[in-house]
């Protein structure tokens, strides 16, 4: 019996047998080649990008139909690499160039390629060198005639598949129906194996180092993707221990499952606002099969992260869709708040010292003026069914948000001039995420039809503490007097001028705050999709009263350490009564 661990990316517990996917390397030797026999090479290599391509497309609609249509997409990536002069016609005149071997030349662009995106400061980018490498083998394959394998062979139905890395293409390969658990040795939170298997919803741990030097194929394995743990080769004691793990998380989702049609009601009788946080066109579905009140943030960035910008038509396309699956519940989409550690390689900038406090969000818009103009007035087109609201990211002042509207008014005017019906009561709202924004909050709430408060980066401002550097995570502090003190600061003031204050950060997806928001009087919680039944069960099993009570005796207590022994208190007690124990 093994112990490994990893970081859980998708939750559940499985128990199943090891599949290893092993990748190929692109090791290959240098070989001096003929003219003569170059060019008969160069014919094949030819007619192996073609094929690759032809697959590509079926593998494309494949994932389409099985998993979604964004996924899919990454498919259009692979296809224009492979029409990438930078890479086939490279190749080519790099083997005439050295008399080598095609298949040689190939592989030395195709690693250069790799090592420029694994160098990009972008962690999403970065993971993308994936995709180059799956591209790459695939041509290769095809241009030595090798067939590969498809499905899983052998008679198990309970496979947990084991690999350094699951390159989309493989895992469309795979036979969904007998995969039970996802185990990768690299791979962060944006991985394609994170998001796949969320997608098709069973339990997945990545960045689990060497496992496969560890395990032997089919091997019995236990994946608990709620705390990143795995066991290989468990003794019966552990097995037993896992299987009535699993059965208790099967009843607590079915317990979760049960409350989809209801609404979000405290026992005492208050109705809140619960809304979902989405990045994927496909995620808004959600809306309806969780029975959220509305999407209250489309984080519309990852539209950006392909290698062309997208035109406004097919971001109306977009903000279209979503309204229509959503109508009439409503739709926040947040304008790009590209910068700090999300996509801004389109726009070639220089290296920052401090990206999260650099040229990000807003600002960015503000400066790549067309770009924002683009958004904003495909936005409005899709505005016509008036359930869609503009929220602007990284607001750090009057002035910032001054001009954002009055970009806004210029989009409007043209598409007046060009006859364009929209909502022309559309509301326009802030986040407020930046320290300076929740101070002037008073101010900023005269200019705005709502707020949504982005605890990610307003906590992560306040207390100085950098949201993704694991070394100081200890000091971030949702419950920081600082952070609590500016949370009612923020409510307060926008209620004194009566609109609606919400909150998107993951503080509102985080069931330990729920009652001390509600006792805040936080009129919208806007949570991630895996999180939303959660909250609702605690919203609809806690007294509005009594979360009241819990804030009036902990807002003025300044005091950290005792502050967190009171919530620990209290949230122990109410998440063992809502949780069935489970947790
Ligand atoms: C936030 O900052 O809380 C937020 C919701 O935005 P993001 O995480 O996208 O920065
Ligand atoms: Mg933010």
């Amino acid at each position: 019996m093994k112990h490994f661990s990893g970081f859980p990316v998708s939750s559940g517990i499985a128990i199943g047998h090891a599949f290893l996917l092993k990748g190929e390397d692109f090791d290959i030797k240098r070989v001096s080649v003929s003219d003569k026999e170059l060019e008969e090479q160069i014919e094949i290599f030819n007619k192996a990008v073609k094929k690759a391509e032809r697959q590509l497309l079926v593998l494309k609609e494949k994932v389409k139909n099985e998993i979604g249509i964004d996924e899919s997409t990454i498919f259009d990536a692979h296809i224009l690499l492979l029409k990438d002069p930078n890479l086939i016609e490279k190749s080519i005149a790099k083997a005439r160039d050295e008399h080598v071997s095609i298949d040689y030349a190939f592989s030395e662009v195709m690693n250069d390629l790799r090592a420029i995106f694994e160098k990009m400061s972008d962690q999403y980018l970065r993971e993308r060198s994936n995709d180059i490498i799956d591209a790459g083998r695939r041509i290769l394959r095809n241009y030595y005639g090798e067939k590969r394998e498809t499905g899983i062979k052998g008679n198990n139905n309970d496979i947990i598949v084991i690999a350094n890395n699951i390159a989309p293409s493989s895992m469309a390969e795979l036979n969904k129906k007998k995969i039970k658990g996802i185990i990768t040795e690299v791979g962060g939170a944006t991985s394609h194996t994170a998001i796949m298997a969320r997608s098709l919803d069973v339990p997945a741990i990545v960045g689990v180092s060497d496992i496969l030097k560890e395990v032997r194929p089919d091997q019995l394995i236990i994946l608990d993707g709620n705390k990143g743990e795995i066991i290989i080769d468990p003794d019966a004691e552990t097995i037993k221990k896992y299987q009535t793990e699993r059965r208790k998380y099967v009843n607590y989702v079915k317990s979760l499952d049960l409350l989809r049609n209801e609404e979000a009601i405290t026992k005492d009788g208050k109705k809140i606002k619960l809304e979902l946080n989405i990045e994927f066109v496909n995620e808004a579905d959600f809306v309806n099969s969780y029975g959220a009140d509305g999407i209250g943030l489309f984080r519309t960035e990852y539209l950006f992260m392909k290698s062309i910008l997208p035109t406004e038509d097919e971001q109306f396309e977009i903000y279209r869709y979503i309204s229509q699956v959503v109508y009439p519940k409503e739709l926040v989409i947040r304008t790009a708040d590209l910068g700090g550690d999300k996509f801004v390689s389109h726009f070639n900038l220089p290296q920052e010292m401090n990206p999260f406090l650099g040229f990000r969000g807003i600002r960015l818009c503000l400066e790549y003026k067309d770009f924002f103009k683009t958004q904003l007035k495909a936005i409005l087109r899709a505005s016509k069914l008036k359930n869609i609201k503009i929220m602007f990211p990284m607001i750090s002042g009057l002035e910032e948000l001054i001009e954002a509207k009055k970009i806004l008014e210029e989009a409007k005017d043209e598409l007046r001039e060009t006859g364009v019906e929209f909502d022309e009561e559309i509301k326009v709202g802030i986040m407020v995420e930046v320290p300076a924004a929740a101070l002037i909050s008073d101010v900023l709430a005269d200019e705005v039809d709502f707020f949504s408060i982005g605890t990610n980066d307003l906590i992560q401002y306040t207390l100085a503490v950098d949201r993704v550097n694991e070394k100081i995570s200890y000091l971030y502090n949702p419950l920081h007097p600082a952070v609590l003190r500016f949370l009612k600061m923020i409510i307060n003031n926008g209620h004194n001028k009566q609109i609606p204050v919400a909150m998107c950060g993951q503080m509102a997806g985080t069931p330990e705050y729920t009652m001390l928001l509600l006792g805040m009087d936080l009129d919208i919680f806007s949570v991630a999709p895996n999180n939303l039944l959660l909250i609702k069960k605690i919203i609809s099993s806690v007294e509005y009263s009594k979360c009241k009570e819990i804030v009036s005796e902990s807002i003025h207590n300044s005091d950290v350490a005792s502050l967190k022994e009171y919530f620990e208190g209290y949230n122990h007690k109410m998440l063992k009564n809502v949780l069935y124990n489970y947790f």
